[in-house]
């Protein structure tokens, strides 16, 4: 990836903070080369009913491309004070991510380190670390 991925990730917490949920933020962006194509929040939907599940992150960013295929997706979780959390996709963001043809998902570990995985590919998982 051009942009460097913790420049993305940067941009990604920022993102988080535009987030409505009270407990969990994050925020997503989406990559191809070197541009920026779109960023998202998880975003709750109020009044709650039990059955409703808020927008994730990794959705609001996808669903703001027109062609996914072949975008790389950051994701990052902040907690109150800015510190990054473990942002690894849930399941159905998962389904979603190999469904709309995302290359590779970079997501939040701790302030220093940034998962990596490659998605459809029997590639190994990497932890990159912040030099
Ligand atoms: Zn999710």
């Amino acid at each position: 990836m051009g942009l460097s991925v913790w420049k993305a990730a940067e941009i990604a917490a920022k993102v988080a903070e535009t987030s409505n949920a009270q407990k969990y933020r994050l925020g997503a962006v989406s990559v191809r080369r070197k541009e920026i194509l779109s960023v998202g929040a998880n975003m709750m939907v109020y009044p709650l009913a039990d059955n409703v599940r808020g927008l994730h992150a990794e959705e609001n960013a996808i669903r703001r491309v027109e062609d996914p295929v072949g975008i790389n997706l950051v994701v990052v979780r902040i907690g109150w004070t800015g510190n990054w959390l473990l942002a690894r996709p849930c399941d159905n963001c998962w389904d979603l991510i190999c469904k709309t043809g995302v290359r590779r998902v970079f997501y939040s570990i701790d302030n220093h380190h940034l998962g990596a995985e490659w998605v459809n590919r029997k590639l190994p998982k990497r932890i990159l670390e912040a030099g």
